[in-house]
């Protein structure tokens, strides 16, 4: 498999894109980041746009664990149901693991605070992505994670604007030609 082929859209919080790496739903669900190789090869490639440490796959199996909480959380969100304890601890482990702190930084102009993990390595990439998905479910973006409406596409995103609901435009134009389909085969043509 090729990094190309990563369900990435590239346009979302680090916790979404993680999410989407189990894709589908039920019997058809694909794992991408099945493998310590397939792993590393999504950090390498979500690390272009996310500041995170590029060798995750000794650490594949947390990494798969906080997917799987972070993935039935948002699914719970856009469901609208209580999504139990388990995947809630979970989470807030991850991210008490790896708390964060500010550095005043005040020379040759206006103080300035910058964000610092306490931790470092695996756990200070598992606990920014933790931390972003509590961030997601409870800041302004709160409310705002959707799951495609194309066919066949279970991408988790942000929406940013009312009339999104498509994780990409590629599936917008999918979802129209298979309505239009639809209501050409059900409004009793030849078909
Ligand atoms: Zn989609």
């Amino acid at each position: 498999m090729t990094a190309a082929e990563f369900p990435i859209l590239g346009t979302e919080p680090l916790a979404v894109e993680l999410a989407n790496t189990l894709y589908g739903v039920g019997q058809a669900q694909i794992d991408f980041l099945a493998d310590d190789r397939q792993v590393d090869q999504w950090f390498a490639e979500v690390s272009v746009r996310h500041e995170v440490a590029a060798s995750m796959g000794r650490h594949a199996e947390q990494v798969r664990t906080l997917r799987d909480c972070v993935h039935a959380l948002l699914s719970a969100a856009v469901e609208g149901r209580d999504p139990g304890t388990a995947a809630v601890e979970r989470v807030n482990g991850f991210a008490a693991a790896a708390p964060t702190f500010l550095r005043l930084d005040w020379r040759d102009g206006p103080p300035a605070a910058r964000r610092l993990d306490a931790a470092t390595g695996a756990a200070a990439v598992l606990g920014r992505i933790a931390t972003s998905c509590v961030e997601l479910l409870t800041g302004p973006r709160a409310g705002r994670v959707r799951r495609c409406h194309g066919p066949d596409c279970s991408l988790f995103f942000v929406q940013h604007h009312s009339r999104r609901r498509w994780c990409h435009p590629s599936c917008g134009h999918r979802d129209r030609q298979a309505r239009y389909y639809r209501r050409h085969l059900t409004s009793g043509g030849s078909g």
